[in-house]
């Protein structure tokens, strides 16, 4: 068995676990970061950017919102059944942390876009543009995955520093003596034994949205069927069963619940020209939600989960497909303003890959053949549809009449969306240290959760009111932690 030694063991290398590592060692703490996988960054890789609300960037943008009034803002949404105190710190700390970012070598954009949206559309309601978008590595489009640049920032911070990174190096368990934490025991790339002596672990390892048993268990979905949600290589909630093994208390578990196509990042143009104000209907038929609120994935994610079989249709005929190509989207959300200019290309993709939730019909009973849609119900529903579209006004839901575009003539064009969710959240009950805690609230000594894995900040619905949310909660409180865990070494 091989033996190390180190002040403090990171148990990951993803958003919350380098945060921690670099802040750890900057505190002059010897740091030995352990990630199972090949490469570092997790789900932050697949990211854009995080919430920074308050930052010198923000405010050179007109964008005043200070953290104390997103804190209340947060609370209010959330209906304050987070954690305030969690959620009052993070924001508090945005700020630094966007420069201390910079400091690191992470450079941002600023993306106004959706400010330009109707007020009605804007995705969040009012629209705090708090999350900063990571400047992409060169020749990359800004979209998914433009945050790999700040792991790969924060990952030469970490070996700059001095930390020691061992991948492909999963840790199995943390190793308790005399009710402190005194090691861990990991595996090697070559599935060597072994452990490492320290005086504090702190487990980062992101919950367990790739482990659909513990999905089914722990929030009754079964993915591939009712959730297709991202799953992240690795994250199968060991941070949360290390924390558990040493006696730590448990949290609420969710899940960032939004709605999506399945394999959406292989038709993001097809999933963005559908993400639009235009007719969405149940599987009876039925409208279900003013469609000028689908742009807040969240709550659209909640109203999917209300209805039939927990999926939903979004629907245009070729008038309107043949405006949206001449005048572009009502909504740009994060899939930008030029997916029109792509749709034949990405209908044709989806069709010859036999993509089974796009449609296309030349009448309403062949699209409602294709999709199950319920053909009486849609009959219906297009009845008063396009007569409100000619009327001028939304009888049933009163959507801005900007949006009323009748679905009269085919062919039809229809996309098929479900729940999904970026990952889970919450599991390891903390402290405001990001101690782990035991049913008594008392701390064990030298165990640390961070990330993912403590979030416990949400109540039951993701604020996309303040974007960059779950990034700027993982990376503020890995580094805080790596201050706190400072803390107690030094004494
Ligand atoms: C497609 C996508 C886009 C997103 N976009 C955004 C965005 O723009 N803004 C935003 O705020 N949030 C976004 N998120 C969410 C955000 O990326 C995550 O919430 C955040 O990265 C979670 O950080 P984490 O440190 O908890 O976990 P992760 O970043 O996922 O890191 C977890 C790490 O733990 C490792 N690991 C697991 N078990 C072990 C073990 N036993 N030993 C060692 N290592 C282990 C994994 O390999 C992984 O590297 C997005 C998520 C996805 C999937």
């Amino acid at each position: 068995m091989k033996k190390l030694q180190a002040d403090v063991v990171v148990v990951a290398a993803g958003a919350s676990g380098l945060a921690a590592s670099v802040s750890a060692a900057e505190q002059g703490l010897k740091v030995i970061t352990l990630e199972k996988n090949k490469v570092t960054g997790g789900a932050a890789s697949m990211g854009m950017g995080l919430n920074g609300v308050g930052s010198k960037n923000q405010r050179m943008h007109g964008l005043n919102l200070t953290a104390d009034e997103a804190f209340l803002k947060h609370m209010h949404y959330t209906h304050w059944m987070g954690n305030a105190r969690l959620t009052y710190d993070y924001y508090r700390k945005a700020a630094s942390t966007i420069d201390w970012l910079e400091d690191h070598g992470v450079e941002f954009i600023f993306r106004g876009s959706s400010l330009y949206t109707p007020t009605r559309m804007r995705p969040f309601a009012q629209p705090d543009m708090t999350s900063l978008t990571v400047k992409p590595p060169e020749g990359q489009k800004v979209g998914p995955r433009c945050a790999s640049a700040m792991t790969k920032a924060l990952t030469e911070s970490l070996i700059s520093l001095g930390a020691e990174l061992l991948t492909e190096t999963p840790a199995k368990h943390v190793i308790m003596k005399d009710g402190k934490v005194a090691g861990v025991q990991a595996t090697g790339p070559k599935g060597e034994d072994i452990e490492i002596e320290c005086k504090a672990v702190i487990l980062a390892c992101g919950g367990f949205g790739d482990n659909p048993k513990m999905i089914n268990e722990n929030l009754g979905f079964t993915w591939g069927e009712d959730l297709f949600s991202f799953r992240i290589p690795g994250n199968v909630g060991d941070g949360l069963r290390m924390a558990w093994e040493c006696g730590a208390a448990k949290t609420r578990v969710m899940m960032e619940l939004m709605y999506q196509i399945p394999d959406n990042l292989n038709h993001f143009d097809l999933e963005g020209a559908f993400r639009q104000p235009l007719l969405w209907v149940n599987k009876m038929g039925e409208r279900f939600v003013p469609e000028d609120c689908i742009g807040n994935t969240a709550t659209m994610g909640n109203c999917i989960l209300n209805q039939p079989g927990r999926t939903c249709f979004t629907i245009m005929d070729s008038d309107t497909l043949k405006y949206y190509k001449r005048r572009g989207v009502d909504f740009p959300g994060v899939q930008g303003e030029e997916v029109f200019d792509h749709f034949d290309e990405a209908a044709a993709a989806a069709k010859e890959e036999g993509y089974k939730y796009y449609f296309e019909a030349d009448t309403i009973e062949e699209l409602c053949e294709k999709t199950g849609i319920k053909l009486e119900g849609l009959k219906e529903t297009l009845e008063q549809y396009n007569a409100d579209c000619d009327l001028g006004r939304d009888t049933v839901f009163n959507k801005d009449y900007h949006f009323l575009r009748p679905v009269r003539k085919g062919p039809f064009y229809a996309l098929q969306s479900f729940i999904g969710a970026y990952g889970t959240l919450g599991g390891v009950k903390v402290d405001r240290k990001f101690r782990a805690i035991d049913n008594d609230w008392e701390p064990i000594p030298g165990l640390y959760s961070v990330g993912t894995d403590c979030c416990d900040i949400y109540g039951d619905t993701y604020p996309f009111v303040l974007p960059g949310n779950t990034m700027g909660f993982c990376v503020n409180s890995g580094r805080m932690a790596g201050e706190y865990v400072a803390e107690y070494i030094n004494g």
